[in-house]
């Protein structure tokens, strides 16, 4: 199969990459001509576990390519992947369709044959419609058929993700879209009965309310974790008793400092919107959005409280600023919202991340970037865990209270052993646990 993927960020590179890597023949588009160039010479420009050897792979079999003009590749393409992104509109929160519909526009000049255009970009319901529309308006002569097929996967995960999806849905309004998607994604499958045939708007409502009803869990146990602390519970205990019963499940159910990236804040967002659009308020979802917001800065508070109240002109320093984990990505990240709080507030911030800290430096200011989790601690008042990178997990907390100025740590993922930390003479202050007494 001939694929063309409009797009080569997150989404659009792993689908590209992984639809190779099953036999199928991929061309990956982006309007960005330096990432064009990077990634034809092999070299992925984001964090992603195992993207980079897959794609260089993937170029070597001649199975996978990459170009800045979507020309040829669209009109040789059986499928038309659109995965540009869809970030929040400035002012009202709606999500911004303008590359989603300049890639629609460019998709119709260029179309030849009969062709599926799949939307995997997280669009609202009706989208579809639009793009369709846009298409047929564009080129009256396009032969297409215009799907919705959302995708889940995890950053930091992507590609297992994108491999052993779960469940794969696919909105379409015309029967004939339906033997190519299946030709698409049969590899994938192997066999497996992972295709969900719905309406495009069905398709579309799916994702925004997956990712909403998520974002809703984090923002439960966070809510949760602070009635833990003021009651004398413990959230661990909680969060497990929860997590056990069939019906709940134990995923999302670990409290933190709010979600973030690049998906949960701006779907929420949109979701609310169309709910207000369409005379459907979605009073839980605002909710979320709200106490994630307040969350942010309930923790900037918790840090300056540790401190004695006050953190002007003193050091913070801080483990990990990527939204999570295995990745890159900074976008809409506690980190940052938290980091600003305190500069607020007067502190100075120190701050590692074993893959986040060069993305930082264009999004954060007046933070000193170090190379390893002890030069951060060096004469700091505090020390905090905003991202549970892995390697946080060995730290050697007797050579760090010897760094710091004053031995204290705000553990924003219960990530630390309390009773090590506080045996070594640490204050400590974690989520959802109750006070010592
Ligand atoms: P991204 O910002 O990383 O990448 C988008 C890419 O599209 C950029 O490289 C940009 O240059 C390119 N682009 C924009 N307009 C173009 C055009 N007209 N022609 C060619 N290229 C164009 O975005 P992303 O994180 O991959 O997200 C893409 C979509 O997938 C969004 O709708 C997002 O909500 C959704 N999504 C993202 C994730 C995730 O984990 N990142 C997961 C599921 C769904």
């Amino acid at each position: 199969m001939q694929i063309t993927v409009v797009g080569s960020g997150y989404v659009g590179l792993v689908s590209g990459a992984c639809f190779a890597d099953v036999g199928h023949s991929v061309t990956c588009v982006d309007l960005d001509e330096a990432k064009v160039a990077a990634l034809s010479a092999g070299h992925v420009p984001f964090y992603e576990p195992g993207l980079e050897p897959m794609v260089a792979k993937n170029i070597k079999a001649g199975r996978l390519s990459f170009s800045a003009d979507m020309t040829q590749p669209v009109a040789n393409a059986d499928a038309v992947l659109i995965a540009v992104g869809t970030p929040t509109r400035r002012g009202d929160g709606r999500a911004e369709l303008a590359y989603v519909h300049a890639a629609a526009r460019a998709v119709a000049k260029h179309v030849r044959n009969f062709t599926v255009v799949i939307t995997k970009s997280t669009v609202p319901v009706g989208t579809g419609d639009q793009v369709e529309d846009m298409i047929r308006q564009t080129n009256p002569a396009a032969d297409i058929a215009v799907v919705s097929n959302p995708e889940f996967l995890r950053q930091g995960n992507a590609i297992e993700d994108f491999r052993h999806p779960d469940r794969i849905i696919v909105g379409i309004n015309e029967a004939r879209a339906r033997p190519v998607i299946k030709q698409l994604y049969h590899p994938i499958i192997a066999g497996r009965n992972l295709l969900i045939f719905t309406s495009r708007r069905s398709a579309e409502l799916t994702k925004y309310a997956a990712n909403a009803f998520l974002a809703m869990k984090v923002s439960f146990i966070n809510e949760i974790a602070d009635l833990c602390e003021n009651t004398g519970a413990d959230v661990r205990d909680v969060a497990l008793g929860l997590g056990l019963d069939p019906r709940i499940g134990p995923k999302f159910l670990v409290p933190g400092p709010g979600y973030g990236g690049s998906c949960f804040p701006k779907d929420t967002m949109a979701l609310a919107q169309t709910g207000r659009d369409n005379a459907s308020p979605l009073k839980l979802v605002e909710s979320t959005i709200a106490v994630n917001e307040h969350r942010k800065q309930a923790m900037a508070q918790r840090i300056i409280e540790l401190c004695g109240g006050d953190v002007d002109g003193k050091k913070i320093a801080v483990l990990g600023l990527a939204f999570k984990p295995n990745t890159d990505d900074l976008r809409e990240a506690s980190s940052i919202a938290i980091i600003n709080a305190l500069q607020l507030a007067g502190a100075k911030i120190a701050a590692f991340d074993p893959q986040g800290t060069t993305p930082a430096t264009t999004i954060l200011r007046d933070v000193e970037y170090c190379d390893d989790p002890y030069a951060v601690a060096v004469d700091a008042e505090c020390l905090v865990l905003v991202t549970e990178w892995d390697i946080f997990g060995s730290l050697e907390f007797k050579r760090l209270h010897k760094l710091m100025a004053t031995p204290r740590i705000v553990d924003l993922r219960n990530m630390f052993d309390r009773a090590e930390l506080e045996s070594l003479g640490f204050q400590y202050r974690g989520i959802g646990l109750p006070q010592r007494a």
